[in-house]
């Protein structure tokens, strides 16, 4: 039987410490125990040059704070790109990239190694995103200190995708965005919570009538939440003809 393919993400930071106990928790701890994924921290420090081991310099031009220098991170990354494996692909996560969508997640997880740097202080020399680096990749548009915050999300996103890893392999299915769509509402015990009730037809054991309920509940929280996730051309013939039965205004 052919062995289980290991994803290999390496992570360039000032801050390995921060990924220590996130890394033992959960999903990420899970897929790192299973050995689906290899992690490995790289301390961008270990590739200045200095006996300081600077890795930051004031912005060219005048402004606040300071700037990562080049030439440490490319180091790093001609180190990493030189080590045996498959070629990875280099990731800058930066506020300035693109907004990352549960598409783009699904499509990274093919990879077989990724490595995603993360900025700090005012962000890095801009020749690095520009001539050294595969992507750009942004969280959300708010700015965080540091990379590191976003390298987790993002691992956590992309890990959960290993179906081994999932525990339940038809959990993903339904999830928020898939089809484009947010999640239907999910309800459990007890059925009377401080006096709000739960929907009866989850109780009807209709499950044909109650999954048409989830489709409709999943279109109309779309609608009134994220109406930018909908896009009619990507809707499936049912979900067209559902949306087209719902109320203008809810
Ligand atoms: N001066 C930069 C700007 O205005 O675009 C922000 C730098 S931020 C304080 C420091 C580092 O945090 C960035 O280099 C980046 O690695 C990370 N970071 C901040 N916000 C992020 C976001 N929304 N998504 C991904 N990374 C982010």
């Amino acid at each position: 039987m052919a062995s289980p393919r290991v994803m290999t993400v390496d992570i360039l930071t000032l801050f390995p410490g921060y990924f220590s106990s996130p890394m033992g928790e959960g999903i990420l701890g899970r897929g790192v125990e299973d050995g689906r994924v290899r992690i490995r921290i790289f301390n961008l420090r270990d590739f200045a040059e200095d006996r300081h081991r600077t890795v930051d310099d004031r912005p060219f031009g005048g402004g606040a704070g300071m700037v990562l220098k080049p030439e440490p991170v490319c180091r790093a990354l001609t180190w990493l790109k030189g080590l045996p494996g498959p070629s990875p692909r280099v990731i800058l996560l930066t506020p300035q990239g693109a907004p990352l969508k549960q598409s783009r997640v699904k499509e990274l997880a093919l990879c077989h190694r990724i490595i995603l740097i993360c900025g700090r202080y005012e962000g890095i020399d801009e020749r690095i995103a520009d001539f050294f680096c595969d992507e750009q990749i942004s969280i959300g548009d708010y700015v965080l200190s540091g990379g590191e915050p976003a390298a987790l999300v993002f691992l956590d996103a992309l890990i959960r995708l290993i179906p081994e890893v999932m525990g339940c392999a038809d959990s993903g299915k339904e999830e928020s965005f898939e089809e484009g769509l947010l999640e239907y509402p999910q309800y459990t015990r007890p059925r009377n919570f401080k006096g709000h009730g739960v929907p009866e037809i989850l109780f009807s054991g209709d499950h044909e009538k109650i999954r048409v309920w989830r489709r409709r509940q999943a279109l109309s929280k779309t609608i009134k939440r994220r109406p930018d996730l909908i896009e009619e051309e990507r809707l499936s013939p049912e979900n067209r003809k559902i949306l087209m039965k719902l109320p203008k205004k809810d």
